[in-house]
């Protein structure tokens, strides 16, 4: 067997035995297979899909590909929650202290920004002194103390995922529902939790536009957790316009320290306590989710949640003072205000356009060696069925750099549309489908 001949049977349409993907992801990790092979293969996926089977094996590849994580010694059950990724998503780092706080342990494995998403560990980095890939022995110390870590992957935790996703990412085959599921799965599967909750995301912002197609990945993610025996949790939630109101990675950060220190958007709030809730269910610290949603509510509004963000910072070595004063995050040069040109309704808030403009300013990468600028993006001002008047602001862009600013105004120019009849608001949580 060589690549190229497994790349040709993708290529053509056809089905690989477990053994071709076997050759395919081992020979990756022992570089016989180059970025060049992986690159071609997978373009083929991304054209002609995999079978559930295959989905599966390469699932299992990924998560093979390095070491199983062993939380036997830390006793409670473990549950995770991952994103199929969005624009403003910054759940992780909000549900992860709160389920914590509830019993929880939580050991988040978690990527960097993907396509015009933002990643989770690039979000965090930008608190100061922040570690985002601690050793395992600390990891599991962390877990131990704080209930909760917020890590990236090792070398050795599904190290094919964390290469692979990197070539995806600059290859143009991230939209892919096989490759999603054994990417997410693999990394989360290593974790050998007791639970998963994924947020698969629906609208212009997601990987998966259509509301048919976040349900087939939905539907894949469940088999495959099925056939792993692995219970689970999938919350399709709405990606149509950003999810809060600052895009960028630290003026996430920052709104995160705003919801857990009780100030928060209504829609990342919606979203951000049901997955909360449903990890607290799966964690066997509630029965039902009314139970849960009340435990929810009451680490946030006693301020144990923000306690608990404030211990993950500390253990993994940030300047947990960005709680009490996030002006120690960073913050860029500018602050320039994007006007409306007509009075109405905000009838688009286009989530995809708006995550390629903070990407343009900076807040995101073109090829794997980029470095992001934390500082910069986007603060909406405004959201989907708002009114406005002539010359009121819609959003904030904060830039270091001229030319990229130039950049993002026109992706920011068409994100937005202002018409005089309103349109209906969408539902936050489409559909909750359980495994
Ligand atoms: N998150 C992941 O970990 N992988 C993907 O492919 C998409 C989102």
């Amino acid at each position: 067997m060589t690549p190229n001949q497994v790349i040709q049977r993708k290529r053509d349409g056809g089905v690989h035995t477990d053994e071709e993907i076997a050759f395919l992801i081992r020979g990756f990790m022992s570089s016989q297979v180059t970025d060049y092979h992986m690159s071609a293969w997978l373009m083929a996926v991304y054209i002609n899909g995999m079978t559930p089977r295959e989905t599966l094996a390469l699932t299992r590849e990924m998560r093979d590909s390095g070491d199983l994580l062993d939380l036997s010694s830390i006793p409670g059950k473990k549950v995770d929650k991952h994103s199929t990724g969005g624009v403003g998503d910054k759940t992780s780092m909000i549900v992860a202290p709160i389920a914590a706080a509830c019993g929880v342990t939580v050991p988040m494995i978690t990527g960097r920004a993907l396509g015009h998403t933002g990643g989770t560990l690039d979000k965090l980095e930008s608190i100061p002194g922040f570690n985002p890939l601690p050793s395992a022995e600390k990891a599991a110390a962390i877990l131990k103390r704080a209930g909760a870590v917020i890590m990236g992957q090792t070398d050795d935790l599904a190290p094919a995922d964390r290469r692979i996703y990197a070539l995806r990412d600059v290859t143009g085959t991230v939209e892919s529902i096989p490759l999603i599921t054994a990417s997410i799965l693999g990394k989360k599967l290593a974790e050998k939790t007791d639970g998963l909750v994924i947020d698969v995301k629906a609208g212009s912002g997601a990987f998966m536009p259509t509301m048919k197609r976040s349900r087939e990945l939905a539907r894949s993610i469940v088999d495959v957790c099925r056939a792993m025996k692995t219970r689970i949790v999938v919350v399709i939630t709405d990606m149509e316009q950003p999810l809060g109101c600052a895009i960028g990675n630290a003026l996430e950060i920052r709104e995160c320290i705003d919801f857990l220190n009780g100030k928060t958007p209504e829609d990342l709030e919606t979203v951000s306590l049901a997955l909360a809730a449903h990890m607290i269910r799966l964690g066997g610290r509630a029965k039902t989710m009314d139970q849960a949603s009340r435990l929810v509510y009451e680490a946030v509004s006693k301020g144990k949640a923000a306690d608990r963000f404030r211990q993950i910072i500390r253990e993994q070595d940030g300047d947990e003072r960005v709680m009490d004063n996030p002006d120690l995050l960073p913050k860029a040069a500018h602050i320039q205000e994007f006007h409306a040109r007509s009075r109405g309704f905000v009838t688009r808030c286009d989530a995809k356009l708006l995550g390629l403009a903070s990407n343009a300013l900076g807040a995101g990468r073109n090829k794997i060696e980029d470095v992001i600028d934390p500082a910069v993006g986007l603060y909406l001002k405004k959201k989907l069925g708002d009114r406005v008047t002539r010359g009121e602001t819609l959003c904030d862009i904060h830039w270091n750099d001229e030319k990229r600013l130039r950049d993002a105004v026109p992706l920011i120019e068409k994100a937005f549309e202002v018409k005089i009849r309103p349109v209906g608001r969408r539902p936050l949580i489409h559909a909750v489908l359980e495994g």
